[in-house]
């Protein structure tokens, strides 16, 4: 009898989901084992430039079968039952296609720096192109992409990370890390960019001056005219992130822009190949 008892115990403890109020101590070793069986692969992806398109398969591969469950049971978390806006957004399908960025230079305390290498799905891409060439015609600046696509395998492993930085707590780290396959940055169909300026004036650093930059005022002016749109205005749900745009395919846009798309994709492919190699995920 006892011995049900403690198999019917043991069933119903791995049943459960995770804690969302702060990991208990068999989770908390459970992540830092996780972690400490994937820092390796990561870190060698992030000098590689490809961390942003790690997959749930190559996560999986360095893991055992409990530490996989455990994270299956992560990803299941209901971001329903979180406070604030979190919501499920379309996962990446197999076909697409990125375009990934090396060459982006912006000024750190005065010094040119490079950006990490980032990805846009193609045709988030293209549209971010073409709003880029008209703002440079309309006010001869453009904006560079700080963070653009992450996979939900790549939010999370940094879910994991940043839980320390909140008490180990799920619900409080959701307040600053989205859930995986609730973010923007990885959803292909809603992709979002977080903008910065070529003089580094950025939303981590210096939100407030993001707010006040004319790049700033031309967005709302004209980034739907590109399918972008503001995803966290003041005054919403989620904190103001006045350089966080998201792209959508817009029923307009779909057709008035999709051979504008083509074309602009191959100009850039002929004349400027070096700079972007263009990568299947
Ligand atoms: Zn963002």
């Amino acid at each position: 009898m006892w011995v049900s008892f403690t198999v019917f115990l043991l069933l119903s403890t791995s049943a459960l989901a995770v804690s969302l109020d702060g990991f208990n101590e068999q989770e908390l070793s459970m992540r830092q084992s996780i972690m400490q069986a994937l820092n390796p692969f990561v870190d060698e992806r992030k000098k590689l430039g490809t961390a942003p398109l790690i997959t749930f398969e190559e996560l999986y591969a360095r893991l055992t079968p409990e530490q996989i469950a455990f994270l299956e049971e992560f990803r299941a978390v209901d971001p329903k039952t979180l406070a604030g806006s979190s919501r499920r957004l379309p996962l990446p399908a197999p076909a697409d296609r990125f375009v990934r960025l090396d060459r982006q230079v912006v000024l750190r305390d005065g010094k040119p720096v490079l950006l990490d290498a980032q990805y846009l799905p193609e045709q988030a891409f293209s549209a971010y192109q073409r709003m880029m060439a008209a703002m440079e015609r309309d006010l001869g600046r453009r904006l560079l992409v700080e963070s653009g696509y992450r996979s939900p395998a790549y939010q999370l492993y940094l879910f994991l990370f940043y839980m320390p930085k909140h008490q180990q707590s799920v619900r409080e780290t959701n307040r600053h890390v989205a859930l995986p396959g609730c973010s923007e940055h990885g959803s292909p169909s809603h992709q979002a960019i977080d903008f910065i300026t070529p003089e580094g004036i950025n939303g981590e650093d210096r939100p407030e001056e993001f707010e006040e930059l004319q790049e700033y005022g031309w967005l709302h002016a004209r980034a739907h005219e590109f399918g972008f749109f503001l995803s966290y205005p003041r005054g919403g749900d989620s904190a103001f992130e006045p350089w966080h745009w998201h792209w959508e395919l817009t029923p307009g846009g779909e057709r008035s822009t999709f051979g504008t798309i083509r074309g602009t994709l191959q100009a850039r492919r002929s004349e400027r190949i070096r700079d972007y190699e263009r990568l299947v995920s």
